[in-house]
């Protein structure tokens, strides 16, 4: 089916990090994901509404949730994961619809 608006989910290159063993096989390092959720409207995307990370182990290929992980971990994986990371292209949309507003004001 067709969808011209909804929500939208897109992985981001992971980083390394290697101070955490894996909770399976024990192995370092393991690859932190960035994730990001975003409400899409033709494809645009017009507002980010959530970031995420999963933690992989290349070794065992274990994936790990922010659940698993807890709150201090993940807000520590999130400032690595995200540092080098640019999420103003998901407020596109937004930047748009703001110009046609402003624009159709002066008409
Ligand atoms: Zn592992």
């Amino acid at each position: 089916m067709l969808y011209i608006f909804g929500t939208k989910g897109k992985a981001i290159k992971g980083k390394i990090v290697g101070d955490e063993p894996c909770s399976h096989c024990g192995k370092t390092p393991q690859v932190v994901t960035p994730i990001v959720k975003y409400f899409h409207i033709f494809w645009i995307p017009v507002v980010l509404y959530k970031k995420m990370i999963v933690l992989t182990c290349p070794h065992c290929k274990k994936q790990s949730s922010e659940k698993e992980l807890g709150p201090s971990k993940v807000k520590e994986f999130k400032e690595v994961a995200f540092n080098e990371v640019s999420t103003y292209q998901y407020f596109t949309g937004l930047a748009i619809f703001i110009a046609a507003a402003i624009i159709s004001s002066f008409i």
